[in-house]
């Protein structure tokens, strides 16, 4: 059958968080289309412990948190096709509908039809080639997310003397993980002034290791041509410009980059959802809705979170939004609230506020765009202020999550700004 209510575009936990929900609210013909061969996303390859706390209250490993997911998904008896990778998605010009043209060995390629779209394709690794480094791309050079992917699922051993660059959660786990596995990792070089990890993977996979972690460093070259021989790593001004008799040579076989995720978003660009330059994830509103009727977006194709709880509420969201849009058949209109970014803020999800589709308390949250201590966080409205929280620290790897009263809603005019202020 080509016709479903819903399809929701990737089975990691954005996917089946999103489904299980919508068919809770009602949504009796939906389907997962994943390209993996199994459900879970990238959590599989994510053996460490530490995920689930809030939505479990247990310490879970990546592949048990997925499980249970893909359990409860199955014991839903909602329908997935796996080894399946959607091409396009694209809303009809002369209906509501959207066509979502797929490739798998089951089906060649097909067009299945939808009343409406969840967009849960995570985030991929930003790689060697987006990177300003001078050099070659030798052996040994890898993404962290793709050495973890070899030891951890292929059980490959990938090298011996390891130099990690960028501080990102990953990275701070892909340090841990190749001392493990017997290497040593002589230095994670952090461009910024701050980590963008965890403070608790940064003691838990750096300190606990005798890691060193060179903050305002960069590596400025790659040595080797067919094999990695070692980089060159730097201080970096405040410009984070390279400060050249700070250059520093680092023997190694391994080279990890862990330098930021980039949500999946060609589909959803092709399909004429616009994209918010700060996330690289589509402009939604409290439904979680894009800039196409019907379409939603969840999980870290939308904005890069840290936890995967948050992954899970979020995308719970978005598969009620899509089945009460689908059960009520079109897209709520009334007073909406344009939600703007004032000093200290990078983002916000979402950008948009229907007051009428609002639930009693709506989502807000950000990243910050740098350390903050004893500050609050302020929303005004002109000069109506509907929200102060006092904060003792700030920083850009934790997102920040906001609840706004319905009442907070009715009072704001038709744009809010949410700032930092100074004490
Ligand atoms: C190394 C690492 C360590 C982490 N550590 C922690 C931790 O300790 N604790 C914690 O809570 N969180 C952690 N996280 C974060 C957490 O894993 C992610 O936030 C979460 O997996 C994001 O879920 P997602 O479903 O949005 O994306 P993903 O898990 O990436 O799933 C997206 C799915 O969509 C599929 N897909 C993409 N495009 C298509 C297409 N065109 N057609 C079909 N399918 C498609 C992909 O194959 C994938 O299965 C970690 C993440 C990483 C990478």
């Amino acid at each position: 059958m080509n016709d479903h209510s819903l399809i929701i575009i990737g089975g990691g936990p954005a996917g089946m968080a999103a489904a299980l929900a919508a068919k809770k609210a009602g949504i009796e013909d939906l389907l997962i289309l994943e390209r993996d061969s199994h459900l879970g996303g990238i959590l599989n390859q994510c053996i460490h412990n530490g995920f689930g706390l809030h939505t479990f209250k247990e310490e879970l490993t990546g592949p048990e948190y997925a499980e249970r997911y893909a359990n409860m998904v199955k014991q839903e008896q909602i329908p997935y096709e796996l080894d399946t990778m959607v091409l396009s998605v694209e809303k009809l010009k002369d209906s509501n509908k959207k066509a979502v043209t797929v490739i798998s060995s089951k089906r060649g390629v097909q067009t299945l039809y939808a009343e409406a779209v969840i967009l849960a394709m995570g985030c991929r690794e930003r790689p060697r080639g987006a990177l300003n480094i001078p050099g070659y791309r030798p052996q040994g050079v890898y993404t962290a997310g793709t050495a973890q992917k070899l030891i951890n699922l292929e059980g490959a051993k990938i090298g011996k003397e390891v130099v990690i660059l960028g501080s990102g959660d990953i990275g701070l786990i892909m340090a841990r993980r190749m001392t493990l596995e017997g290497a040593h990792v002589a230095a994670v070089a952090e461009l910024m002034p701050y980590s963008s990890g965890l403070k608790r993977n940064i003691v838990q996979c750096l300190d606990d290791y005798n890691i060193p972690l060179l903050l305002s460093h960069t590596v400025v070259d790659i040595k080797g041509k067919e094999k990695l021989e070692g980089v060159y790593i730097a201080k970096v001004d405040e410009k984070k410009q390279p400060i050249e008799e700070t250059k520093e040579y680092y023997p190694c076989d391994t080279l990890l980059l862990s330098c930021g995720l980039i949500p999946e978003n060609e589909l959803s660009l092709d399909g004429g959802v616009e994209i918010d330059p700060r996330t690289n994830g589509a402009y939604v509103d409290e439904s979680l809705e894009t800039s196409v009727e019907g379409v939603f977006s969840c999980g870290n194709v939308l904005h890069v979170h840290d936890l995967v709880d948050f992954v899970s509420e979020e995308s719970a969201r978005a598969g009620e939004s899509a089945a009460r849009y689908i059960l009520s058949g079109k897209r709520s209109q009334g007073k909406t609230i344009e939600v703007k970014t004032g000093y200290g803020v990078r983002y916000t999800v979402p950008c948009r506020i229907n007051v009428e589709n609002a639930g009693e308390l709506t989502h807000i949250r950000f990243r910050v765009s740098g350390v903050y201590k004893n500050v609050s966080i302020v929303i005004k409205s002109g000069d109506k202020e509907l929200l102060r929280k006092k904060s003792m620290i700030l920083v850009p790897s934790e997102m920040v999550d906001l609840l706004l009263k319905k009442s907070m809603l009715k009072e704001s005019g038709e744009e809010m700004t949410v700032f930092i202020e100074e004490a």
